[in-house]
Formats: C-alpha cells, structure tokens, sequence
C-alpha cells in the first residue's frame, strides 16, 4: 500500500462516499492474458534497443497521435521538447479524467490497464524518465485497485523497478486535470495552474522537466506499433486522421464510448454508432468537448467533430465529450449549470475567473439577458484568465447568444441588445 498517497486538498470521507460502482465488479486483462497477446514486446524491444525512440516517433509522427486529454498536440513533438531539455526528467500521466461528459479514460483503463500501462512505460522511456507518476481521478477509487493490483503484477514480473511507478490519487478537484495543476497537486500543494512560460517540458514536476500524456494517448501506442502507423492514420473522415473515442451522452438511445473516425460529424455519429435520437426527442444542440467546448446548434451536426474543426464556430472537441440535447431540454438550465460547475471549479487564484464566473452566473439567472455585459464579460474572461478554465468558461454563453436567441426566447428568456 506505499503506492497509495492521497492529494491534499479534502478530507478521506470524499474518498470514500464517492464509490458509485461496485470496483469487484471490473475485469480486467490480467498481466499473463496480456502477455500471451503480445503484450510488452514493445517496451522490451525499447529496453533491449531493437526499437530506438527515433523508429517510434516516426511511427506517432505517421499516425498523427495528437494529446488525446483535450489539447491535441502532436505526441512526437511533445517527447521532442521533453527530451531537449536536460536531465533528470519525469513522466507524469493525467487520468484526472474531470471533464464533464467524459469517461473513455475509465474505459480503457477498466479494460486493459496494461496495454495503457506498456504505453506509459514506453512514453516514460522515451524521455528517460526517472520516475512515472500516474494521477488518478479521485472519483474512480476502483481503478485505483485495479491499477495498484496491474502494477503490483508488473513488479512481481520483474518488468518494472519496484517504486518506479508512483500511483497518486486526486481529490476531487475539476481544475487539476489542467497539466500544471496537476503537478502541483503530486507536489502535494493545491491544485493551481501555474504561470507559462516555462511550461512542464521545462519545468514541470520538482521543477524538472516532464512529460505530461493523457491515459488513452499512451494507450494507443503498443496498437500502432503493432499494427502500423497507416492503420491508424488510415482510419479518417471528412479529411480527418485516426480514431477518436467519443463520450457521447444525453439523449441518444446509445450513449457510450463510442470509437469513431475522426472528423466524423455528430449526425453520423449519432446515427451510426448511437442507434439515433432517443425516443421522442428531436435534436436541439450539442456540446462537442464537454463543459468547456461550447454549444452548437443542431443546424451544424454536419461540421467534422475533431481539433481544429471547430473553432469556426468558436467551439473545440476538447477530449470529445458530445453531449447530445433535445427540444425537451431547457437550454438556459445548460448555461447556469455550466457556469455554476466553473464557479465551483474555478481555483480563485484569478480575479477574471473567480469573479467572472459567479458574475455570470447570476446574469443567466435573470430573464432578462444583458448581450452586451455577457459578451464584454466574456472578453475579460477569454483575454486574462490565466489557464483554459476561466479562458473557455464563456463559451456555451457566447454559442447561446449567437445561435440560439429562438429557442432562449420560447424559454421565456429576453435577450437585450
Ligand atoms: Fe484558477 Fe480560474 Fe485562474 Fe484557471 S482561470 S488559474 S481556474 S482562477
């Protein structure tokens, strides 16, 4: 149990009152089952030099891994920056795992821990990293055994150093899955984002330089090497690249992790992967990236849900958490929720986010929506919050201005100016 340390910011009885599943309940790919599938060639090959880190780059460059946590930079490039800098480095994976609307990390991890743990041990090798710290939503306390039992098995194995991997255990807290954060809260500190530069390349966690992947982007590099950087750059729509594993939720008759084409558009994905609309409803809006991504009304389901796509219309696809909503929901209860959830999350540290959310908040609550405040707000909040919460905090409120004054208005919300 020397494995286990728990964050600093709440108290044990969160811990425990947030067990919502049965954790004897998951099964999981056992280290044997694993290895009779060839699991952990590849991280013997990159111990034992027959792969070098320039081959696998290649290889991730080929594919077009991008960060799979939100932010959809370039893998290769990522371990390039990392390794520029001097040692000693760390390897630090988010499994935080807090943007509402996402769980294909609990997926994947439930699953195959080991094939998400190869990645890992694979990605910390590439930058010679001294140690590998695994950040775990606090909200998933079954995965903590299932990967404290995973790593237990890898050790007994004799394929990692005993204390190598340091499992650490979150605290509830939305804004440590932002990678400074983060680092801050394995520091054992509050869960604050930092200042950039320097960024966590540089000066990441005990102030070295880190690597900072996300759980299902290090999960798919055993399968692309295995199967070829052309399988999975082969595997796109719309002029897209790869595979995507989409949350979809709401009102759909099939929500889940649903792994679709890249750039596929949400009335594909709906109709193709989701079984469609749920019974009895119609298509209102959705929210492509979570919380954060913004809204778009259901007369864009045909724009390529994947990075970069979306920004046009001033929204991204974050982790690519699609929640679907219907003509049955109530489109400013969306806006205050989610601007009730940043209020919540929001660090303090900023006065553009601290007091901006909780302004904003209580403007929605009117019912009479000042456009001109909400937009100005929106713009203070967007130019000086210091990270991506108070920075994306105003999107669904922008998105509701611009496409959805109709439906506010049937909702018995005004709209001035
Ligand atoms: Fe904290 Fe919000 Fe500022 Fe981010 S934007 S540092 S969450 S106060």
């Amino acid at each position: 149990h020397h494995h286990v340390l728990f964050a600093t910011r709440q108290g044990v009885e969160a811990v425990i009152d947030t067990g919502h599943y049965h954790p004897e309940a998951i099964l999981w790919q056992r280290l044997a089952d694993y290895r009779a599938e060839g699991g952990y060639a590849l991280l013997a090959d990159c111990h034992a030099g027959r792969v070098t880190v320039e081959a696998l780059m290649q290889v991730l460059e080929t594919a077009n891994l991008r960060g799979l946590g939100g932010a959809g930079f370039p893998t290769f490039k990522k371990w390039t920056f990392v390794r520029q800098e001097t040692g000693p480095r760390y390897c630090a994976i988010n499994a935080d795992e807090g943007e509402p609307g996402t769980f294909k990390d609990r997926v994947y991890l439930e699953r195959s821990p080991h094939r998400f743990l190869e990645g890992a041990l694979v990605s910390a090798w590439a930058v010679e990293a001294e140690a590998l710290y695994i950040y775990l939503r606090d909200e998933y306390p079954g995965l903590h055994r299932v990967l404290r039992e995973a790593v237990a098995e890898l050790e007994a194995a004799g394929l990692v150093t005993p204390g190598y991997i340091v499992l650490r255990r979150g605290a509830g807290a939305y804004i440590c899955g932002e990678e400074s954060a983060m680092i801050e809260s394995l520091e054992g500190k509050p869960g604050k984002p930092r200042h950039r530069p320097p960024f966590v390349a540089q000066k990441g966690l005990f102030d070295r330089p880190t690597l900072v992947n996300n759980v299902e982007t290090v999960y798919w590099i055993p399968l692309i090497w295995e199967k070829g950087a052309d399988w999975f750059a082969g595997q796109g729509r719309h002029g897209r690249v790869g595979l995507r594993s989409f949350s979809v939720s709401g009102r759909v008759k099939h929500p889940g992790v649903h792994l679709a084409p890249a750039g596929i558009t949400l009335e594909e994905l709906i109709e193709e992967y989701c079984g469609g609309m749920a019974e009895g409803h119609r298509l209102a809006a959705y929210l492509p990236g979570g919380a954060s991504g913004g809204i778009l009304p259901a007369s864009k389901a045909n724009v390529p849900l994947d990075f970069d796509t979306l920004q046009a219309h001033g929204c991204f696809i974050g982790s690519a958490a699609v929640i679907v909503l219907s003509d049955r929901d109530d489109l400013r209860g969306v806006a205050t929720n989610l601007l009730a959830f940043f209020a919540d999350e929001s660090c303090g540290q900023c006065t553009p986010c601290r007091v901006g959310t909780e302004k904003m908040l209580t403007l929605l609550e009117s019912d009479e929506w000042d456009a001109a405040t909400l937009t100005r707000l929106s713009q203070v909040m967007m130019d000086a919050s210091i990270c991506g919460l108070g920075q994306a905090a105003p999107n669904p409120v922008l998105g509701m201005l611009k496409d959805f004054r109709g439906e506010l208005a049937a909702q018995n919300v005004i709209i001035k100016g």
